[in-house]
């Protein structure tokens, strides 16, 4: 189980994240639905260590604090990150960029594996694998983005927004890549404005308004969610 419970995060004196709860556990997939600047990216961000919270909040694995963690040891204790603007690297080659996940000791053992897994998520990385990523397409980036957080071998992967600026087809390209990976049991958190393909593939959500939790439902149920409907859906 992923926790996070009570968190609150300033920046300066502005409040972005305002007592939020939040829990995933192993294997499922949940989604944070909300408006740009509800605080959905600075919620993935206080998980990886990238932005510190206030004295209060708890983020717990399996049990145990990783409130405090650096981010580059985040990864080792199971969590990986597919940053909003993918943070790959450009110049290197997707091979490469594969090779640099596998760093946590938690990866090592299964690193060969672990390629063969991605190239079978991902064909196209297969047939691309010694290509610059930069002079790849956004959803090529994207999948090499998604293949890297999954070479640490995660136990809990959180997306912040795949599909942002992909053409329909990739983005039902990925998100069926997705599907594959829960499959193998990896719990999934993501943040998407992509409500209605981010609700197929999950279990639970979370409704997010100016950093605060606002609502929280199966994903069957807020399919048809009158709040859902009318801010995301075009639903009056
Ligand atoms: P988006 O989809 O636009 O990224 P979001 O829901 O992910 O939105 P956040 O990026 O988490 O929202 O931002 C939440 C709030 O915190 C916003 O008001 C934003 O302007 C503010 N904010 C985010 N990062 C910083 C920062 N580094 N310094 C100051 N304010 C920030």
């Amino acid at each position: 189980m992923l926790e996070i419970r009570n968190l609150s995060l300033r920046y300066g004196r502005h409040l972005a994240l305002d007592d939020i709860s939040v829990s995933i556990a192993q294997g499922e997939t949940v989604v944070i639905l909300g408006a740009n600047g509800a605080g959905k990216s600075s919620l993935l961000k206080a998980v990886a260590g990238l932005v510190k919270p206030e004295g209060k909040s708890v983020i717990a694995l399996e049990g145990n604090s990783i409130l405090g963690t650096p981010p580059h040891r985040i990864p080792e204790a199971g969590i990986a990150l597919v940053p909003e603007g993918r943070g790959v690297f450009g110049d290197l080659t997707v091979e490469e960029n594969l090779t640099l996940g596998a760093n946590p000791k938690r990866a090592r053992a299964t690193e060969v594996e672990r390629h063969a897994l991605i190239f079978e998520l991902f064909p196209r990385l297969a047939e691309r694998r010694n290509q610059m990523v930069r002079t790849m397409s956004g959803g090529e980036q994207q999948m090499v983005a998604i293949g890297r957080a999954l070479m640490s071998n995660p136990k809990y992967l959180m997306l912040d927004e795949p599909s942002l600026g992909l053409a329909p087809i990739v983005v039902t390209e990925l998100f069926s890549a997705l599907r594959k990976v829960q499959q193998t049991g990896v719990g999934l958190l993501l943040v998407e404005q992509n409500v209605s393909i981010s609700l197929s593939i999950s279990d639970r959500g979370y409704l997010m308004e100016a950093g605060r939790i606002v609502g929280e439902n199966t994903a069957e149920a807020l399919k048809t969610d009158a709040a859902v409907q009318k801010a995301f859906l075009g639903g009056t």
